[in-house]
């Protein structure tokens, strides 16, 4: 057993590790769809399945499919359906028992596929006693898929093919995709298997009755007793003892199965002495121990261990009652060691007490030798009795077979009126399912509230309840003003039987009667056996009923859930994640797997712990919240999701659900937000165009108040500088250079700050025409003549070998060269050198500046171009100046699409680069 938990763990990583890989291409999937819808829309299963294994089989070929539903202890698996190549098979059965511990049972658990192949399956005969079948048939591999609806195991698809290389990869994700699709189809084939089987087990009692009842001798049908009791609870040894009056002695009556060295059979011993046992015969309480627990009772008792010794692990001990005493046991034994669970008890009791009377009967008639008429009488009642049981289990319509078992019930009872009417879970309302006979009017299908009604006596205990005259007149008619009617219509007795299916009642039978006192003990213990007969066929058919009605419901839910774009996940009370969809794992990142299960924190990005505790107190408190709260999926991104969980209820008013939608809103609050910014911005630059625009307003007027006087200076200087008359002194002439110079500096700085104002507003604008560099440079160099003579410094023009063109404003290029030369002069010693050289490089025209200056310290030079920068120097500062002109000529260059660029070493000297694209048709 141990070997095969390693196989499967070493599978289910290797499934890990590979399945990512594949998704369904487009054909896969509308295939898949097609098989989704197939299963939703389809009612009438059968059909549905076939048409899906022809689905199936072109989605993963395949040479046999079969779909098992498991049963509700997880126990065995039922055959749903199967197709493909035929199996031969003897007493293959509809049923298949999982042993615990091993392959299936473990695929439930991990939720994990099972694949294997040729001498894996051989291995897998030793385990499984139906494999070597398969084997024979040709079936080389297998590959089994668990089907989890819910997040819970309802049974598997097995695929097998005659190809050991059938099932691959691809193949698996293939089947895993089929299992999710019809998994749901198969939820609701196996309830409604578990409601049919209920229903055939409750015929198959009743004909254990029909059994015992047709002898006196049970010996005799020992044989098709055994055979039905095999049919409803498995064992390998049955053994029915009976007990003297005084409990002193037990004798068995019947043995079959498994035999011992020495033959019980109608030999007597004293009553066992261990405890457990003596329990079951005192108290009247069935006995269940399985494995260990029937270990530790066999080492206790000498007889057991001897069944111990022959294989039996596992022992199902109930007492026959019959009017209160215990007249024997039902002992059934099995070598599984888990063979027993509550419903087999419950198979048990209701097996007990079909034989009891029998077991009872028999010896008492033994001994009293009574007479055949009453013999026949009681075996005709149990007859009936048993025909009853037939007759309601034969359907789940029940409605079609009620007058047929009022028929019946007349042969057993007296009455003259019988209602049946079922009750809703709480008991609090009863619906009529069969009026039949006289008094008031038909009311099939009205419902009653049971408070205040008659019948709620009868269910304060499980007993039929008998109401006859004149106690019914007296005690019953004064307190339920309804009985009224009854006694008017001449019915003065009643006898009310509580149904009860599984420790539940589930509806009620009134047996109505116009004589005075019809009801007694027996009358009220064979109603007590009717009513056993059909409680579990009324249970079932309400069953029945109300999953149909939900199922068409579910479909149409399911389809929504799946279906919805917004991720959808449901909540357990305590925030536990028990389902979520499609859209849900898409946004989160997880798997289905990786997501169930996990608690109310899963998503909780660090930090948020206060957000989510105020949104889970808004709904453990029952409120609804809605909100947006921060998330964070599988590969570790965080992000904003609009939330609106909403508390779901029971009858109770308890929460018992969460339903929670989200969306992922990243990109709608990432639009809000660049749409505020994005008016912010509006604003901010409508403002600083106004400021501009304001600014360059006044620098316009007060440069031309300025200019005005500025040129009648100059113009005037120049005209007396020419001297007509030969008047001037030398000192006048030499104070009339210095006012000329001082005009024109004062003339560049209000053309500099007309320029600066112009900075950032659309009035500075280009007037390009093709400009040969060389020539541009020479006029340049030569307007700055004076300035540079006046420092004693010489200028040194290097050439380009061609002609270089480029498209620009040549006023502005020439302003931008000036400046750069005067920056040249300024900052440089008198007598000292200035180069300007002109390179084409790749089709950009390098026009450099070279001086031999008191440089630029490396901190300055990113700040030189910002308007209003001069250097702390004070060489620099002694020299007139703005610090206006390498911003001006900086935004200039850029206008051309150019660079303007500096190098420089402090104390040795500074380069000034102007980089400009080149016209390319000269
Ligand atoms: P201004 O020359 O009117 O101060 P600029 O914008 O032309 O204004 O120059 C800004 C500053 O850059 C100058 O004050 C000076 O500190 C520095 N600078 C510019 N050119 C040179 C140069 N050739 N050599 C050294 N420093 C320079």
């Amino acid at each position: 057993m141990e070997l095969w938990r390693e196989i499967l763990v070493d599978k289910a990583k290797q499934n890990r590790d590979q399945t990512v890989i594949d998704r369904p291409n487009e054909d896969e999937l509308r295939k898949l769809t097609e098989i989704g819808r197939l299963i939703a829309t389809s009612l009438s299963t059968d059909e549905a399945f076939e048409e899906f294994a022809r689905l199936a089989k072109s989605l993963v070929p395949h040479d046999r499919l079969a779909l098992a539903a498991l049963t509700p202890d997880f126990n065995h698996v039922d055959s749903v359906f199967v197709s493909g190549i035929e199996v031969d098979q003897p007493n293959a059965s509809q049923r298949v028992i999982i042993p615990h511990g091993r392959i299936k049972h473990q695929m439930f658990v991990d939720f994990q596929q099972y694949h294997a192949v040729d001498d894996e399956l051989n291995e897998l005969t030793e385990l499984v006693d139906d494999e070597k079948y398969r084997i024979a048939a040709g079936l080389r591999s297998v590959l089994s898929t668990p089907l989890i609806w819910n997040g819970e195991p309802q049974g598997v698809m097995t695929l097998r093919s005659l190809d050991p290389k059938a099932f691959g990869l691809r193949q698996r994700m293939l089947a895993n995709e089929i299992g999710r699709q019809i998994a749901g189809s198969v939820a609701m084939a196996r309830q409604a298997n578990e409601l049919r089987r209920l229903a055939e087990e409750q015929v198959a009692i009743a004909e254990i009755g029909r059994i015992v009842s047709s002898t006196l001798v049970i010996e005799e049908v020992l044989a098709s007793f055994v055979e039905v009791v095999r049919g409803l609870v498995p064992f390998d040894r049955v053994v029915v003892t009976a007990f003297d009056e005084d409990l002193n002695e037990v004798t068995d009556v019947l043995v079959d199965g498994l035999s011992l060295e020495q033959e019980t059979i109608g030999i007597s011993y004293p009553l066992p002495e261990s405890k457990i046992q003596q329990n079951v015969i005192l108290n009247q309480q069935t006995l269940v121990a399985n494995n260990s627990v029937y270990q530790e009772l066999a080492a206790r008792s000498v007889a057991e261990v001897q069944r111990y010794n022959i294989g039996s692990r596992s022992l199902l001990m109930t007492p026959l009652v019959w009017q209160g005493r215990t007249v024997g046991t039902l002992n059934l034994r099995s070598k599984d060691p888990q063979a027993y669970g509550e419903h087999q008890r419950e198979l048990a009791e209701q097996i007990a007490a079909q034989i009891a009377g029998a077991i009872a009967t028999s010896k008492q008639y033994a001994l009293l030798k009574k007479e055949s008429v009453e013999r026949e009488r009681l075996s005709k009642q149990n007859d009936t009795i048993a025909e009853i049981g037939r007759i309601v289990s034969s359907t789940f319509r029940l409605q079609d077979v009620y007058s047929q078992f009022a028929e019946k019930a007349r042969k057993l009872i007296p009455f003259d009126r019988i209602v049946i009417a079922t009750l809703n879970p709480d008991c609090t309302i009863a619906t009529d399912v069969l009026v039949e006979g006289e008094g008031t009017k038909n009311t099939v299908g009205k419902q009653f509230p049971v408070p205040g009604n008659v019948r709620e006596l009868a269910l304060r205990n499980h007993d039929p309840l008998i109401l006859n005259e004149p106690d019914y007149s007296k005690e019953i008619l004064p307190k339920y003003p309804l009985e009224r009617d009854q006694m008017s219509a001449g019915l003065r007795s009643v006898m009310i039987v509580p149904l009860v299916s599984r420790g539940v009642v589930v509806g009620t039978i009134h047996f109505r009667s116009r004589e005075n006192s019809p009801y007694n003990q027996e009358t009220a213990s064979v109603a007590a056996q009717i009513g056993s007969q059909i409680a579990g066929a009324v249970a079932a058919s309400e069953q029945f009923e109300s999953l149909r009605r939900s199922e068409k419901l579910l479909r149409t839910q399911v389809t929504v859930f799946e279906t919805s774009a917004d991720s959808i996940n449901i909540l357990r009370p305590d925030g536990s994640i028990e389902s979520v969809n499609d859209a849900y794992l898409k946004e989160t990142g997880y798997t289905r797997e990786e997501a169930l299960n996990q608690g109310p924190g899963f998503l909780r990005p660090p930090g948020q712990d206060a957000e989510y505790e105020e949104a889970w107190d808004t709904l453990s408190s029952g409120r609804s919240w809605f909100g947006v709260l921060k998330s964070v999926r599988k590969n570790g991104e965080t992000y904003p999701v609009e939330h609106s969980v909403t508390p779901v209820f029971d009858d109770d008013g308890e929460i018992v659900r969460f339903v929670g939608i989200r969306r992922d809103v990243s990109d709608r609050l990432q639009a809000e937000e660049d749409r505020a910014a994005r008016m912010r911005l509006d604003v901010e630059n409508r403002e600083l165009a106004e400021i501009a625009r304001q600014r360059e307003e006044f620098f316009t007027s007060v440069s031309h108040e300025l200019r005005t006087p500025l040129t009648a200076t100059m113009s005037f200087a120049d005209i007396l500088s020419r001297d007509r008359q030969g008047t001037l002194t030398g000192l006048q002439l030499e104070h009339l250079d210095v006012i000329k110079r001082n005009s024109r500096s004062l003339n560049e700085l209000v053309e500099d700050m007309l320029d600066f104002s112009r900075l950032g507003t659309d009035r500075l604008k280009l007037d390009r025409s093709d400009v040969e560099v060389h020539a541009l440079v020479e006029s340049v160099v030569e307007s700055m003549e004076p300035t540079i003579r006046a420092k004693s410094q010489q200028v040194e023009v290097v050439s380009a070998p061609v002609p270089v063109w480029i498209n620009a404003d040549s006023g502005r290029i020439t302003q931008v060269i000036s400046n750069l030369m005067a920056n040249s002069s300024k900052y440089s010693e008198s007598g000292s050198n200035i180069r300007v050289e002109l390179e084409l490089i790749n089709d950009y025209a390098h026009i450099k500046v070279v001086d031999q200056g008191v440089g630029i310290s490396e901190t300055e030079q990113d700040e030189i171009f910002t308007p209003f920068f001069r250097s702390k120097r004070e060489d620099v500062q002694i020299q007139p100046g703005t610090g206006l002109g390498l911003a001006i000529s900086k935004t200039l260059i850029e206008l051309h699409d150019g660079q303007i660029q500096v190098s420089s070493i402090e104390n040795e000297g500074s380069t000034f680069a102007v980089i400009l694209p080149v016209t390319s048709h000269k």
